[in-house]
């Protein structure tokens, strides 16, 4: 029987004012499990009022005050992970034990950190010309912000928007996308049990037309946004003066050396390109060999590729899920397509999988002797597959690593300290990452892009959800 969901707005469980519900089909099964109520105009409002008017009373809570809620927060979600977890492999369809437990897990680090973060946001103290004047900066929260979250990691990434919002002192709406929205919806009864107070969160699913009209919304101060690289493009041009966090698309090149331990290296690029099947703005979404090493690279991911399980989410051995949407495994399909087409062997997999009960399982697939202008090089593809281009020299490496316009997290495989630093010194990525994989991750990590995506290290700063704000006193002529 499928679920009949509720919005989450202004503190109420409510059915909304939208005439449609999005069926929500299960990648996993096949099966229709929930109906999930679309927002309208009019719930946006709501949500919009409901927030500035608990904003403005939160405010003024201190940081200590506010720091405590966090850990409430952080409580609350920790009682629910297996749940949480269950819904969000059978809406996402990432595997249930390999993966999705660990996620929401790790849910209540967002509220932790923030917790500790907002105790030690200090301003600062600024020598001024004139001998009469003192002048101090303070953290003031920006007011209500929206984040239009995508559905790789549904659950978390919301929360990497709530967490430091709500310590500094904002309220935040959530957009998450209308087919990935139960996992964070069943989340938010956390928010209830902590006490949190009515309209400073908002969760409204829905798709781009609700995402404009946030964006554009003047009661919005700030948006969140984390998504492909197009749209963070489009909502960059529609938002006017506000506020933002970009978090966009990624084409991770690991770059394999003469002197690398090509098995680490081959095992690790295997699980960056199999890891959520591949949908990782952070996934290893091309190899870069050097000649010398090519052919034993190739020979032990093919290796490495037997451990990947594609299977039922829920049993304990599968490790690859279905892909979560058609769009994104007919691009699979597109980009496997391109690159035969250009000449590349596909050396495993290659194809979507047979006797699944939808159409969303795709083969574990390597393909080597990828040319550089294939799309699995130049996009992200954002599926199962693991393309390997092969250099001559590390300048050419460099030279390959560089050519996207979305450098988000990089990784080198190498036994030298020298060469290391060399390569960090050169690829233009937000992360580098030496001797693990592309999808690296830390809840604390500063996150961002180099190359064109992204507009900054957002997460890894609480300080990018307050505006500074300065203060000058006169103290000359006391009387
Ligand atoms: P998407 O851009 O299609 O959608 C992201 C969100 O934006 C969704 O909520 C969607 O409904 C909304 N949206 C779409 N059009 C909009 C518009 N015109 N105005 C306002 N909102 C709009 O991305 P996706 O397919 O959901 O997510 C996958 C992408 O996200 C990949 O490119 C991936 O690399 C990227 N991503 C980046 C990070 C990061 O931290 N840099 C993390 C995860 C995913």
């Amino acid at each position: 029987m499928a679920e009949n969901l509720k919005l989450y707005i202004g503190g109420e469980w409510t059915e909304g004012t939208g005439e449609t519900f999005h069926e929500l089909v299960s990648p996993a099964t096949g099966e229709h499990i929930a109906n999930v109520p679309l927002a309208s105009a009019a719930d946006i409002e709501r949500a919009v009022a409901a927030a500035r008017v608990a904003q403005d009373e939160f405010r003024h809570w201190s940081a200590f005050e506010r720091a405590a809620l966090m850990h409430r927060i952080a409580d609350a979600v920790s009682e629910s992970v297996a749940e949480i977890a269950r819904i969000q492999t059978l809406e996402q369809g990432k595997p249930y034990h390999a993966e999705s437990i660990d996620d929401i897990a790790e849910a209540n680090q967002y509220f932790i950190n923030a917790a500790e973060d907002v105790k030690r946001l200090e301003g600062r103290v600024i020598p001024t010309t004139d001998r009469n004047k003192r002048m101090f900066t303070f953290n003031r929260p920006i007011g209500v912000w929206a984040a239009i979250t995508p559905w790789n990691f549904p659950v978390t990434i919301p929360l990497e928007y709530v967490g430091p919002g709500l310590a500094t002192g904002n309220a935040v709406i959530v957009k998450p996308p209308e087919f990935t929205s139960w996992g964070l919806l069943k989340l938010a009864e956390a928010f209830d049990a902590a006490g949190v107070p009515k309209g400073l969160v908002s969760i409204i699913p829905g798709g781009a037309e609700i995402g404009e009209q946030l964006v554009a919304h003047d009661g919005i101060d700030a948006i969140g946004f984390t998504g492909s690289s197009e749209t963070g493009r489009r909502i960059i041009s529609q938002m006017g003066i506000k506020r933002s966090i970009m978090e966009m698309s990624g084409n991770g090149p690991t770059v394999v050396t003469a002197d690398a331990n090509v098995e680490k290296a081959a095992e690790l690029a295997v699980y960056g390109a199999h890891y959520n099947a591949g949908q990782v703005c952070c996934a290893t979404e091309r190899v870069i060999v050097v000649d010398e090493v090519h052919d034993e690279f190739v020979e032990l991911a093919l290796r490495a590729a037997k451990q990947v399980k594609l299977g039922d989410p829920f049993d304990e051995a599968t490790n690859l899920g279905p892909l979560c949407n058609e769009p994104t495994a007919a691009k699979m399909d597109r980009h496997l397509a391109d690159a035969a087409d250009r000449g590349a062997s596909i050396v495993a997999g290659g194809h979507r999988a047979e006797g699944f009960p939808t159409d969303l399982y795709y083969e574990f697939t390597i393909i080597d002797q990828v040319p550089e202008a294939a799309a699995v090089s130049t996009e992200e593809t954002f599926g199962p597959v693991l393309p390997i281009l092969s250099v001559a020299s590390d300048t050419d490496a460099v030279a390959l690593a560089n050519r996207t316009h979305l450098g988000l997290q990089a990784a080198v495989f190498t036994s030298s300290l020298q060469r290391a630093f060399w390569y960090a010194d050169r690829v233009r990525s937000g992360t580098v990452v030496i001797n693990d994989s592309t999808d690296f991750w830390e809840t604390f990590q500063p996150f961002g892009g180099a190359a064109g995506t992204d507009t900054g290290w957002g997460r890894g700063s609480i300080e990018e959800f307050t505006d500074p704000q300065t203060l000058v006193i006169d103290i000359g002529n006391v009387r």
